[in-house]
């Protein structure tokens, strides 16, 4: 008898590693991965380049006008078979990883107009199930249905460290550490301050501190819960 498939929602705070544990899981059971803050990445990208986004602050009107000429999809890069976000058919998957879009990114995913179309979206890229999904509101808000949802954290420090490790790998030079905290603790403050679907645990969310564990572990544990789901 063959599998049954279901959706895995893979949500937590920022910089805990949910994107390397989802993309792994998906490979190795042969599932679609969907980034869901690369979706918001691409339409702060959006944003910043059509002038919504300045100084003083954000042209919500002329964002929600534009909302509509905006196409986010993903492409499969032919090397690593890994997708690549698209803006309007234009691979950006560099481009909102700057830092200029990590800063703006959070108060445009906070409004509800842009949360409406992306998660319209991602409901639509799961109806066929089959797919790991990563995030801050898909087991409560994109499909509080799904069959297996984790909520991943680590201390602060620890992401932080994390993603700190990550710049210098990168070649970034003359990070600061306490910047870098700030900064994470400030994503992880309006995620869970915004009215629209903030970030939260579900309720039957498995929850998975990874503070001290290795990516083996982690992977070993995923693996062991996605089984029980599927051959049950
Ligand atoms: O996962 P990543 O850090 O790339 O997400 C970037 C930002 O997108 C998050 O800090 C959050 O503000 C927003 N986001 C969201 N809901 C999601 C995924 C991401 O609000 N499902």
């Amino acid at each position: 008898m063959p599998e049954k498939k279901i959706i895995v929602a893979i949500d937590g705070h920022s910089s805990c590693g949910k994107s390397t544990m989802a993309k792994w899981l998906a490979k190795e059971v042969g599932y679609i991965y969907v980034d869901t803050g690369a979706m918001y990445r691409t339409v702060t990208l959006f944003a910043l380049r059509n002038k919504f986004i300045t100084q003083e602050g954000i042209d919500e009107e002329g964002l929600k006008a534009s909302l509509k000429d905006v196409e986010v999809s993903f492409q499969l890069d032919p090397e690593t078979n890994l997708p690549l976000a698209c803006l309007n058919g234009e691979v950006v998957e560099k481009e909102i990883r700057l830092m200029e879009v990590s800063n703006n990114v959070s108060p445009i995913a906070a409004l509800p107009f842009v949360r409406e179309k992306l998660t319209r979206e991602q409901q639509f890229m799961g109806e066929a199930k089959g797919i790991v999904m990563d995030g801050r509101d898909i087991g409560t808000a994109v499909f509080p249905q799904a069959e297996l949802k984790i909520f991943v954290t680590a201390s602060a420090q620890v992401r932080a460290q994390r993603r700190y490790d990550e710049l210098v790998g990168k070649g970034e030079k003359n990070l600061d550490f306490d910047e870098i905290l700030r900064n994470v603790e400030e994503r992880d403050y309006i995620d869970s301050h915004r009215e629209m679907n903030p970030l939260r645990q579900a309720e039957d969310a498995l929850v998975l501190d990874n503070s001290n564990l290795t990516k083996d572990e982690q992977n070993a544990w995923l693996l062991s819960q996605f089984k029980k789901r599927t051959e049950a």
